[in-house]
């Protein structure tokens, strides 16, 4: 194996190869998990108008305390039919319209409801009760930056505002697919010498989770022309994401079978454990993911390296920073050559976030892995990193 690209320089080969697919327009409803490419701006000042934020009644501060007479009753969804004159209140209810010239809300609590009379036993603040006009949002204002992944607060947030519809990018089309002869699918027996093909169903749904519409392909026994055909077929995706078959050994196919397919090689072999002989190459726009066979190593790779590859697919603002910040229960010993994405679980408390390591670190070990809900980044280097330092780490949940 040739000398190997850091983590970073990993990352930034593929960030440098991986371009913004089209845009397209999406109506705001379904456009949760969608990345924008285009900022969204309000239509509407929101509240349109100034609105009260309690069931109680209108009136002018400057007339209270005392005992007013209510001259209307608004209900919510209709205009007051006047300004509020003096000396007078008028019922209005939670996002109903304050009427002109009014500019306290009483609360209903806080006055004796008399009919025709309301008292109100205490002296009124101006502005109490009223949410003001624009007081969210102005017209015209920013709702939405580009380059963000719409969340649900988002698509209120648009809704609230007017906003119909959002430009924003295609979801990347990826093809995954397994290679490896001892592979059968789960409810088939195993016969001597063969396993559970696992890692489809797991790679797909990291990268679904990135936002990506996921082929899922079938099994590729270890032979040159089944290969061919099945990632021939793959190249067709944005992007095509293969597990297995990139080492050394005599039945790893994959690059040279992509090589003849050609797909240009950008770089094979990362400083990283699990997940070293992870291959990287394009063919025209097409983005190409070896990743190797170990299920711990094909996790890794598809978090650390194809979900970065696919939000910048889809012009996300940061994509490589999914990386959040905690501090280790116990000594990290570090890898002197390369980096390590140790499985950890998550404790929550008053001191913020502590991770500690799971059992079972080796790379096929994927039930073990599963015990865990986040993935420490370790830097190389020589000697440990101490109980309680920052580390950075990626959730797994
Ligand atoms: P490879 O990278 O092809 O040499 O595979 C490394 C190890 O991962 C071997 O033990 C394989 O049996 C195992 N492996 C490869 N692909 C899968 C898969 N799709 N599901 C489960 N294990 C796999
Ligand atoms: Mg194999």
């Amino acid at each position: 194996m040739p000398s190997l690209l850091t983590v970073e320089q990993a990352l930034e080969r593929i960030l440098g190869h991986t371009h913004p697919l089209d845009a397209e327009i999406v109506p705001v409803a379904e456009s949760v998990g969608r990345v924008t490419r285009q900022p969204a701006f309000s239509r509407i000042d929101l509240p349109p108008f100034p609105s009260s934020a309690m069931d109680g009644f209108a009136l002018r501060a400057a007339d209270t305390p005392g005992e007013l007479p209510v001259t209307f009753r608004v209900a919510a969804g209709s205009p007051p039919p006047c300004p509020q004159q003096p000396g007078s209140a008028s019922g209005v209810t939670t996002g109903g319209v304050v009427p002109e010239n009014a500019d306290a809300v009483v609360p209903v609590e806080e006055v004796q409801d008399l009919g025709d009379v309301i008292e109100v036993p205490r002296a009124a603040t101006p502005g109490q009760h009223i949410r003001p006009r624009g007081g969210d949002v102005r017209e015209g204002d920013l709702v939405l930056e580009a380059g963000h992944r719409i969340s649900a607060a988002h698509v209120g947030a648009l809704a609230a505002a007017g906003v119909p519809d959002i430009t924003c990018s295609l979801r990347p089309r990826v093809a995954v697919l397994a290679t490896g002869s001892e592979l059968r699918s789960v409810g088939e027996e195993l016969a001597p010498g063969q396993i559970y093909e696992s890692n489809r169903a797991m790679v797909a749904a990291v990268l679904a989770g990135a936002g990506a519409v996921v082929d899922v392909l079938p099994v590729v026994e270890d032979d040159l022309s089944t290969h061919r055909a099945a990632l021939e077929r793959g190249l067709e995706a944005d992007v095509l994401v293969t597990t297995g078959g990139v080492s050394m050994g005599p039945h790893d196919l994959v690059r040279g079978v992509l090589r003849d397919l050609g797909v240009e090689e950008i770089f094979w072999g990362v400083a990283v454990k699990p997940g070293k002989p992870l291959s990287f190459g394009a063919r025209g726009a097409t983005l190409v993911f070896g990743l190797p066979g170990n299920p711990v190593s094909a996790l890794v790779g598809a978090l650390v390296f194809v979900r970065p590859a696919l939000l910048a697919l889809q012009g996300q603002a940061e994509p490589a920073g999914a990386y959040e910040s905690g501090r280790i229960a116990a000594a990290l010993r570090r890898n002197a050559h390369r980096d390590e994405f140790v499985r950890a679980r998550r404790r929550v408390d008053d001191d913020g976030v502590t991770l500690v390591p799971v059992s079972g670190q080796e790379s096929h070990m994927i039930v073990h892995a599963a015990s865990a809900d986040a993935l420490i980044h370790a830097p190389r280097g020589s000697g440990e990193i101490p109980p309680g330092s920052f580390v950075r780490y990626l959730r797994l949940d």
